[in-house]
């Protein structure tokens, strides 16, 4: 569904992403694994096209995503082109909720929101569709969850939120960056089970992006680690974790908590 290829960004004169590669096919899910600063949510944020424009991106870099029968490079989009096909095709979960929830509006309208860049829909519509999504998410109480203000809900609950916004439109590509980073280790365990189910079910594939290999063998079956804007080593997760061929990633192993 989506083929990285030699994607190299720098800010200034300081290249902080170099050379990396890889494919998500249909249904598939990939990991980014790697320390703080390596590159992970760059990489992310240059598929999305929600680079800051400070960043410049190397003009032999190419980002290909499908689109019906054919391969675009999202990088020759115009911004309205490529905001179509966000909207309409990708969705993005992001590390910190309060970031990407508005704190004061209700959780039903922004979600709402969300749902009207890609669909019209009738008010009353509107409101069904975003119970539904809360009800896929498993959030409880859906009723009030939509009258409520971010503040009013746990760390866990907003995620769902966010996930609930994300998935909105269907995406054939979901991007998760660090999704459970901030919440405490019961609940991102149920996080990550969801996040597994919603993607079985509606068959997305999923771009996972998290600092702990642990994490990522539980959602993903193939993995990218990165270092310092480097992509160190690839291939199957399993494989990686059991048999690391690369000191960096021995390390990242042997550090995990
Ligand atoms: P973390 O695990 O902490 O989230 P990350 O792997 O997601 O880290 P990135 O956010 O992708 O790391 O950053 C990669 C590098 O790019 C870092 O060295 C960072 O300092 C640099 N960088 C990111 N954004 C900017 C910016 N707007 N201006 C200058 N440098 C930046
Ligand atoms: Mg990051």
């Amino acid at each position: 569904i989506i083929q990285v290829k030699n994607l190299s960004i720098s800010f200034g004169d300081k290249q902080v992403l170099n050379n990396v590669s890889f494919n998500v096919k249909k249904g598939d899910t990939l990991g980014i694994v790697g320390e703080s600063g390596s590159g992970k949510s760059l990489t992310s944020l240059a598929v999305m096209g929600l680079l800051s424009p400070a960043a410049k991106i190397n003009p032999e870099s190419e980002i290909l995503f499908r689109l019906q029968d054919e391969m675009v490079d999202l990088l020759k989009l115009s911004p309205k082109e490529l905001e179509k096909i966000r909207g309409n095709e990708m969705g993005m979960i992001f590390q910190e909720p309060m970031t990407s929830l508005n704190p004061s509006l209700r959780c039903g309208e922004q979600v709402e929101e969300a749902i009207k860049l890609h669909l019209k829909l009738p008010k009353s519509q509107l409101k069904k569709e975003v119970i539904s999504l809360f009800e896929q998410v498993k959030l409880p109480n859906p009723e009030r969850i939509y009258k409520a203000y971010p503040h009013e809900l746990s760390g866990g609950q907003k995620q769902r939120v966010m996930i609930a916004m994300a998935i909105s439109c269907k995406p054939k590509l979901l991007i998760a960056d660090e999704p459970t980073t901030a919440l405490d280790v019961t609940v991102q365990k149920a996080t990550l089970d969801l996040l597994k189910e919603l993607q079985e079910k509606n068959g997305m594939s999923m771009l996972f992006i998290s600092h702990d290999l642990g994490v990522i063998a539980n959602v993903c079956e193939e993995v990218l680690v990165m270092f310092r804007g480097d992509v160190v080593e690839q291939g199957n997760v399993a494989t990686i974790f059991n048999n690391p061929k690369e000191n960096y990633t021995k390390g990242l192993i042997a550090c995990r908590p």
